[in-house]
C-alpha cells in the first residue's frame, strides 16, 4: 500500500486522513472497530501492543493520533467522557495543589471540583479575563495549575491565551485549556502556549450527538505517562465503538464548524436587531467585550449564542417552549440546533448566589446552531418570540 505523507497537511485533511490509514490486512477504506476486550499472545508477554482494551484499543488508537493531529500534540488520551478527562487530569496533580480556575466554567467542571476533590486541591475561583487578578494571585501563592475555559459557557467570556501562558511560564505553572465550543478547527491552545488541551468529545468533535467522550492532549511525555496510568488504573478509556463514531464524526468537523459558525454569525445578528432581546453574545460581534481577543486567538467563532430576553423568566420560558425546530435540551454542538435555559438546566449545580453574580440571570438563553438551513431556524426564533 502506497504510504501518505501525513505531516504539514492542514486541519481539514489531517481530519480525515490521520488515524485513518485503510486497513492492513483487508484492505478497508473505512477503519474496522476492534469490538474487543481481550487480544491473544503467541506466548506469555508476547504480543502485538496489545493486552486489554482498557489499556489499549487499535480504534481508540486510531481516534488519538487523529486528535493528537488535529491540535498538533504529541499525546492524545481519549475517555468515556469530558468530566473522566478532568478526573484524570485532577488526579495527576499532586495533593493540594492551587489550581486557579476560571469563574464562569462548565457546571459540571465546577461540581467536580467543589464536591469531589475539593479536599484534595485548593481551588481559586476567578474571572480569568481579569489579567491583573492572575496576576496578583500567581504572586501570592505557589500554583500548579490553571484551569482556563474559553470561551465560557454560557457567557462566552474570552481569556487571553496567549498573555495567560506567558505569565504563567514564569512562575512554573501549567495552563489547560478547556478547548470544547471552539474545537481544533478554530482554535489551538497549544499554539498559543498552553501545555495542556481538553475536549468534551461529545460536543463539536463527534458533532452527532450520538457519544459522550473526552479527551486529553499535550507534548509533554512524562505528565502523558502518568494520564496513561491513572487511565489505566482507574479505567474510564473511550470503547471500541465510541472512538470509531467520534473518528468518523471528525472527518466532517471542518465543514461542519464552517456551517456552525456562519449560521451563529447570522442569528446573532438577527437577534441583535430584534425589539424583544435586551442582549446579545457572541464572539463575531463587535459588541462582545473580547471581540478583539477573539480575533487574535481564534480562527472563527464557533456555534454558541447566548442572549437575554426582555422580562424575567416567564419570557425566557415561552421561547424556550414555542420552538419547534430547536430541540430544548442540554448539550450542544451536534448538528441539530438546541437550545436550552442556563439557569435551570445546564447550570443548575452551581448555587443561585453565584450564578446570578456571573451573570447567569433567569432571562439568559444559550443556543447551540446547528447546521440547518439558516432561514429556518430564525423563522423558528421569530415565532418563538412573537
Ligand atoms: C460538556 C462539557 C464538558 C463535560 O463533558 P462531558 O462529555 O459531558 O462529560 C466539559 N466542558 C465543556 C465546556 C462542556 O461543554
Amino acid at each position: 500500500m502506497k504510504k501518505k505523507n501525513l505531516s504539514n497537511l492542514e486541519i481539514a485533511t489531517k481530519l480525515i486522513h490521520v488515524g485513518n490509514e485503510p486497513d492492513k490486512e483487508t484492505g478497508a477504506v473505512i477503519p474496522p472497530i476492534f469490538q474487543t476486550s481481550t487480544y491473544v499472545q503467541s506466548s506469555p508477554g508476547k504480543h502485538n501492543g496489545y493486552e486489554y482494551t482498557r489499556s489499549h484499543n487499535p480504534t481508540r488508537t486510531r481516534l488519538e493520533e487523529c486528535l493528537a493531529a488535529s491540535e498538533k500534540a504529541k499525546y492524545a488520551i481519549t475517555t468515556s467522557s469530558g468530566m473522566a478527562a478532568i478526573t484524570l487530569m485532577m488526579h495527576a496533580l499532586p495533593k493540594g495543589s492551587n489550581i486557579i480556575c476560571g469563574d464562569d466554567v462548565y457546571g459540571g467542571t465546577f461540581r467536580l471540583f467543589t464536591t469531589v476533590f475539593q479536599n484534595d486541591h485548593n481551588f481559586i475561583f476567578l474571572d480569568t479575563t481579569n489579567i491583573e487578578e492572575i496576576k496578583k494571585t500567581l504572586l501570592e501563592k505557589k500554583i500548579s495549575l490553571i484551569w482556563l475555559e474559553t470561551p465560557t459557557n454560557p457567557l462566552l467570556k474570552i481569556s487571553d491565551i496567549k498573555k495567560i501562558t506567558s505569565l504563567a511560564k514564569a512562575h512554573k505553572t501549567k495552563v489547560i485549556v478547556d478547548n470544547t465550543f471552539m474545537s481544533p478547527y478554530f482554535q489551538n491552545p497549544l499554539d498559543l502556549g498552553a501545555d495542556i488541551v481538553m475536549h468534551s468529545m461529545t460536543k463539536y468533535l463527534n458533532g452527532h450527538s450520538d457519544v459522550v467522550g473526552g479527551v486529553l492532549m499535550l507534548n509533554n511525555k512524562a505528565l502523558y505517562n502518568k494520564i496513561w496510568t491513572l487511565q489505566n488504573s482507574i479505567g474510564p478509556s473511550a470503547s471500541p465503538f465510541d472512538s470509531w463514531l467520534v473518528l468518523r464524526g471528525l472527518k466532517t468537523l471542518a465543514v461542519r464548524m464552517e456551517a456552525h459558525q456562519k449560521n451563529a454569525m447570522k442569528i446573532a445578528k438577527w437577534l441583535e436587531g430584534h425589539k424583544k432581546i435586551e442582549k446579545v453574545i457572541y464572539p463575531g460581534l463587535k459588541s462582545h467585550p473580547q471581540h478583539k481577543i477573539a480575533k487574535k486567538q481564534m480562527s472563527g467563532y464557533g456555534g454558541m449564542i447566548t442572549f437575554f430576553t426582555k422580562g424575567g423568566l416567564k419570557e425566557a420560558r415561552k421561547v424556550l417552549e414555542k420552538v419547534t425546530l430547536f430541540a430544548l435540551a442540554e448539550s450542544l454542538g451536534g448538528v441539530e440546533s438546541l437550545i436550552e435555559h442556563p439557569a435551570i438546566m445546564t447550570h443548575a449545580s452551581i448555587p443561585k448566589e453565584i450564578r446570578e453574580k456571573s451573570g447567569i440571570h433567569d432571562n439568559l438563553i444559550r443556543i447551540s446552531a446547528g447546521i440547518e438551513d439558516v432561514d429556518d431556524l430564525i423563522n423558528d426564533l421569530e415565532n418563538a418570540l412573537k
